[in-house]
């Protein structure tokens, strides 16, 4: 059902996405796999429905999000997540008993867990058993890292060693790595920076866009007609909500069960809330003073403008003369943060909701 709200877990329940679905279904023996688009666009949607029709016993599923609201990410909360995304799919012996066999690792019935203390658990000890199970078996596990962006804020331990070794080394493994912001690229995987241990390595990018205005009405429409409902007023939902797939399914989900101005007005103002508390969010970042300058430049962004005006616009705003370094540096944390995006010479916000956001 298309108006399910939940993250889809088959491909019959996906609309369109077709070519993405072929590059990634394409990709499952490649070491590395980058899918990236804003919130919602449907990558997580888009990973389990493929890998539960091309890889359904091979697969473990790390939900970095549950890290979103938390200042940092410790090594114990890591390895957690790592159990976690184990025990939820193990249904082998064979790996428990590989498993079984390293330091801080203990087992129970069905149930691996990883100790961070003293004798903790090596990464790379957990992901050589992986991957010497998955050469036993003939498979190649699947190691996905959803929203890894969060890894940026790892303390105590790094993973981009790990993985360049995985990379390197164990040739029955693939990461799968999403991202909702661009950081995930500057500052987690940091492919093109020399001093990154996964510097120079190739990876199969797939970018995930939200729907154009013809997708978004057939989304709509077939998403109806399920019901047995024939919608014929899916461009006024084009026009308010634009094509993200997360917020079309939020309105239908919604229609089905209210008037259509209720859930449009709902998820408008949901969709709008969800973009500001992640401005805020990113603002009240500690290391982010500059609030009202960043505020600023996604004010005059609000229909596209170019460098200069927008060093002009801060200028104005404090009275004074800005260093070019600051305005480079400031434009920069919005991009690595996707609120802000580049087009050609042009920085604006990546879609209507985010502009109702900043206007008010
Ligand atoms: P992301 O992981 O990018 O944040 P999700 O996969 O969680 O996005 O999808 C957000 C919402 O949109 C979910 O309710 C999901 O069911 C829906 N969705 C996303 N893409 C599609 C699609 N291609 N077909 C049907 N529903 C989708
Ligand atoms: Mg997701």
């Amino acid at each position: 059902m298309l108006f399910d709200i939940r993250v889809k877990e088959s491909l019959r329940d996906l609309f369109d996405r077709d070519d993405e679905i072929e590059k990634l279904r394409a990709s499952l023996n490649e070491p590395l796999v980058v899918v990236f688009g804003l919130r919602r666009v449907g990558k997580s949607s888009l990973i389990k429905a493929v890998l539960n029709e091309y890889a359904p016993s091979n697969y473990f599923y790390i939900d970095l999000r549950r890290f979103e609201e938390s200042g940092y990410v410790s090594y114990r909360d890591f390895v957690k997540a790592l159990e976690d995304s184990i025990n939820a799919r193990v249904r082998s012996r064979r790996l428990l008993s590989m498993l079984s066999r390293i330091r801080g690792v203990s087992i129970s019935g069905f149930r691996v867990s990883f100790s961070w203390g003293r004798d903790r658990v090596m990464l790379a000890d957990i992901l050589d058993s992986i991957n010497d199970w998955a050469g036993d078996e003939g498979l190649r596990a699947i190691i996905v890292l959803d929203e890894a962006q969060e890894l940026v804020k790892a303390r105590g331990f790094n993973v981009l060693p790990v993985l360049a070794y995985a990379y390197d080394n164990l040739r029955n493994l693939t990461f799968i790595i999403t991202g909702s912001e661009f950081r995930v690229f500057t500052k987690f995987l940091k492919l093109n920076d020399p001093e990154s241990p996964l510097f120079g390595r190739a990876y199969v990018s797939i970018t995930l866009k939200p729907f154009n205005e013809e997708q978004a009405v057939e989304f709509l429409r077939r998403g109806f007609k399920e019901h047995g409902i024939e919608f014929d007023r899916a461009e006024e939902v084009y026009e308010e909500l634009g094509g993200n797939p997360g917020w079309l399914t939020l309105f239908g989900y919604r229609a089905l069960r209210m008037g259509f101005n209720e859930a449009l007005n709902e998820t408008r103002r949901e969709a709008v809330d969800l973009i500001r508390r992640e401005i805020c969010n990113f603002i009240n970042e500690g290391r982010h003073l500059a609030e009202r300058r960043y505020l600023r430049i996604l004010e005059v962004c609000v229909s596209g403008c170019r460098w200069s005006t927008i060093k002009m616009a801060l200028e104005a705003m404090e009275g004074r003369e800005l260093n070019n370094s600051i305005v480079d540096s400031l434009i920069k944390a919005l991009l690595d943060y996707s609120l802000l995006i580049k087009e050609g010479n042009t920085y604006v916000l990546p879609d209507k909701l985010m502009r109702d956001a900043v206007i008010g």
